[in-house]
């Protein structure tokens, strides 16, 4: 499965520069027990492994709005593709992450 978020594997998701200074990591926007699901549809993208992955400040797993808002965007990504409502997003990852409600 290719990721539906990012149709570049070659650049960081998050700062848009490319892998030369630093390598790329695989994300999954939603972990934990909902990788799988992640990996299985294509809701994850390419983060520079120290500045914007694990340590640097605005880092996916240090900058809990960045976080917030990868999973928001990846929610309504996947929706879109997948024709999903709210609920039916929920049934698969257990929860909503976007502000609105059903
Ligand atoms: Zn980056
Ligand atoms: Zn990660």
């Amino acid at each position: 499965m290719k990721s539906i978020i990012q149709a570049n594997p070659h650049y960081c998701f998050l700062c848009g520069g490319n892998g030369h200074m630093e390598p790329l990591d695989k994300h999954h926007c939603f972990g934990a027990s909902n990788r799988k699901w992640s990996e299985k549809y294509g809701l994850f993208v390419y983060l520079h492994h120290k500045s914007c992955h694990i340590f640097g400040e605005n880092a996916v797993h240090v900058n809990a709005e960045n976080n917030r808002k990868l999973q928001r965007y990846a929610q309504r990504k996947a929706m879109e593709r997948y024709g999903w409502t709210i609920g039916q997003f929920r049934a698969v990852f257990g929860r909503n992450y976007l502000d609105q409600e059903e």
